[in-house]
C-alpha cells in the first residue's frame, strides 16, 4: 500500500507522541521505556493500523509496536490515534530490514505479518517478510518460543513461507488455507486489506510458527 505522498507527513510524525524517534537507542532498554515488563508484540507491514488498534484496545495488559516503511501510511494511524489514543500502542517508521538495530534478542514476544507485500519477482524473494532472511531477524529478536503470525490472501506467498519455513527450522503450530471457514477464525481480527479481500470472497491463508530453540 502506498499513498501519493501525504504533504507535510514527516514532519507530522516528527511531532507524534505516538511515533518512536530514535529507536535504535531503546535497543535493550524497551521494558524500561515502556515502564513495565508487559510482553511486547509487533505488527510489521501495519498499514493504516486498523488491526494493531482492536488488539491493543482489546488487551491493555500487551505493548503494541507497529512498524510501517511509508511515512504517507503511518499518518494515517497517527490521525486515528489522536481521535482514539491507546497507552499501549506505538509506531516507528522504519524499513524492517533495521529491525535487528532497533531490539534486542528476547524483547520481542510476538511478530503479526498481515497481507505482506508479495515481491512476485524471484531477485526480490528476500524483500519478502517471510523469506529466510527475514526469519532470520526474527529469530534475533524474539524470546524463546515467540511466535510469528502471518495471514495473506497470495497463496503463492504463502507458499513460499511456508517452504522458507521449513529450511529455516521453525515449527509450525497453525496453518489454514482458509482462515474464515476454519478452527481459527474465532477471535480473529480483520486488517484493512483482509477486510477487503473476504469482501470479494477471496480465502484467506493463515499460519502460526515458534523457534524451539537457537
Ligand atoms: N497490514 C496491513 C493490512 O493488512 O491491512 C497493510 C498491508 S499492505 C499490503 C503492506 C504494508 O507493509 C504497506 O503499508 C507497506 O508500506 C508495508 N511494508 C512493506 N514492506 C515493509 C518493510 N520492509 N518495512 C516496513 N513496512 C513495510
Amino acid at each position: 500500500m502506498r499513498l501519493r505522498n501525504v504533504k507535510g507527513s514527516r514532519e507530522q510524525i516528527a511531532a507524534s507522541e505516538y511515533a518512536i524517534k530514535e529507536a535504535e537507542k531503546i535497543k535493550g532498554h524497551w521494558a524500561e521505556y515502556l515502564k513495565d515488563n508487559k510482553p511486547l508484540q509487533l505488527e510489521i507491514g501495519m498499514g493504516k493500523g486498523r488491526f494493531l488498534m482492536e488488539l491493543a484496545e482489546k488487551n491493555p495488559d500487551i505493548h503494541y509496536i507497529g512498524i510501517e516503511k511509508y511515512s504517507s501510511v503511518l499518518v494515517r494511524a497517527l490521525e486515528k490515534m489522536e481521535e482514539n489514543p491507546l497507552e499501549n500502542l506505538h509506531f516507528i517508521r522504519m524499513d524492517a530490514e533495521e529491525i535487528v538495530n532497533i531490539f534486542e534478542k528476547g524483547e520481542v514476544d510476538q511478530i503479526y505479518l498481515n497481507f505482506s507485500d508479495p515481491w512476485p519477482k524471484e531477485r526480490h524473494a528476500k524483500r519478502r517478510l517471510t523469506s529466510r532472511q527475514f526469519l532470520n531477524r526474527y529469530q534475533n529478536i524474539l524470546k524463546e518460543r515467540g511466535r510469528v503470525i502471518f495471514k495473506t490472501d497470495n497463496r503463492e506467498l504463502f507458499d513460499f513461507s511456508l517452504e522458507e519455513i521449513k529450511e529455516a527450522g521453525w515449527t509450525l503450530e497453525k496453518c489454514t488455507f482458509d482462515l474464515h471457514h476454519s478452527e481459527y477464525v474465532e477471535g480473529n481480527i480483520m486488517t484493512e486489506y483482509e477486510a477487503k479481500f473476504v469482501a470479494q470472497g477471496k480465502p484467506i491463508c493463515m499460519l502460526q510458527i515458534f523457534l524451539d530453540c537457537d
